[in-house]
């Protein structure tokens, strides 16, 4: 396992920094018992002018919050002071590209009822500036999505990812880098932890909401496109669909755009370097960066 933290790592717990090694939560928790908590995935990076920046801070912040009034968690945090709290964290631990972790919690509660207090932490960690240009191999997970009928799928909750941890072990126990999850009609969904989106014919296609959880780095994905004339159908799509596309990739805040290798048998048969998943990459880094300033520019 990664090291996240060290003896001297500083983490923001309900309005303080402390150390991580010191810091203690509640073992009556309803979060640990029932995974009835929300959190948020945000990276940080060094930008060409040497400057640390949080990328799309304010969206990760609201979604946060639309999580936790999805659940009716007491949500008493405002956005902006958020912000400022990761910058500090950051700044204490010495990080620039960083993968940050904010975690709203419920306090000791046994039973099912709702609470008058939450308990937020912001952790942070290294990260690698930018991940790969190696493709994945992709398994069809055996298992679906969470039923939109039965949990709140569009918040980021916590015990949604027992389902993302059990796809993502089972492809990797066969031997694949990562799942492909389908929705309860069948439709594909998206990764245990990344949207995904297929080119075909010069044409991007890309499941729409309802049953996967609306990623903000699809949201950029769509006006990088937009800006670059790139059309995108966004709609329900089949296995059938993906597996004669030209090229597929994953779009995340950890995962960034990571291109494609297979999915089960099939190989993609458009070159990475070609496709337009790596002209959305090249675009994605450049705006993480600040090499360019916003989607406008491209
Ligand atoms: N789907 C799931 C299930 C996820 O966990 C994530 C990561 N938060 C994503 C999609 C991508 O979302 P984002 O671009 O906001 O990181």
């Amino acid at each position: 396992m990664a090291a996240y933290y060290n003896d001297t790592t500083i983490m923001y717990l309900d309005g303080q920094l402390v150390k991580s090694s010191e810091a203690r939560m509640d073992y009556y928790s309803q979060s640990l018992h029932y995974g009835y908590a929300v959190f948020e995935g945000i990276r940080s990076y060094r930008t060409i002018s040497g400057a640390t920046r949080i990328f799309k801070a304010e969206e990760h912040f609201e979604r946060l919050q639309r999580s936790a009034e999805a659940l009716n968690m007491p949500y008493p945090y405002r956005v902006q002071e958020l912000i400022e709290a990761t910058y500090a964290v950051l700044e204490k631990n010495n990080q620039q590209d960083a993968y940050i972790r904010p975690l709203v919690m419920a306090p000791a509660n046994m039973s099912f009822a709702p609470n008058t207090e939450s308990h937020i932490v912001i952790e942070t960690w290294e990260m690698q500036p930018f991940l790969g240009e190696k493709l994945l191999r992709v398994m069809t997970s055996s298992f679906q999505r969470p039923n939109p009928k039965a949990f709140k799928i569009e918040a980021k909750a916590s015990g949604h990812y027992v389902n993302s941890i059990l796809a993502s072990q089972e492809a990797k126990a066969k031997g694949f880098d990562e799942a492909l999850l389908m929705d309860i009609n069948g439709f594909i969904a998206e990764g245990p932890g990344a949207n995904v989106f297929f080119e075909k014919d010069g044409k991007l296609f890309t499941p729409a909401l309802g049953n996967i959880l609306p990623g903000i780095t699809r949201a950029t994905v769509l006006d990088i496109c937009s800006n670059m004339g790139i059309a995108v159908e966004e709609g329900q799509f089949t296995l059938e669909n993906l597996k004669q596309a030209d090229s597929v990739f994953f779009v995340g805040t950890a995962a960034e755009v990571i291109g494609w290798h297979s999915l089960d048998q099939t190989i993609f048969p458009r070159e990475w370097e070609k496709s337009l998943g790596r002209k959305i990459q090249v675009a994605y880094k450049d705006l993480v960066t600040e090499k360019i300033e916003s989607t406008a520019n491209i």
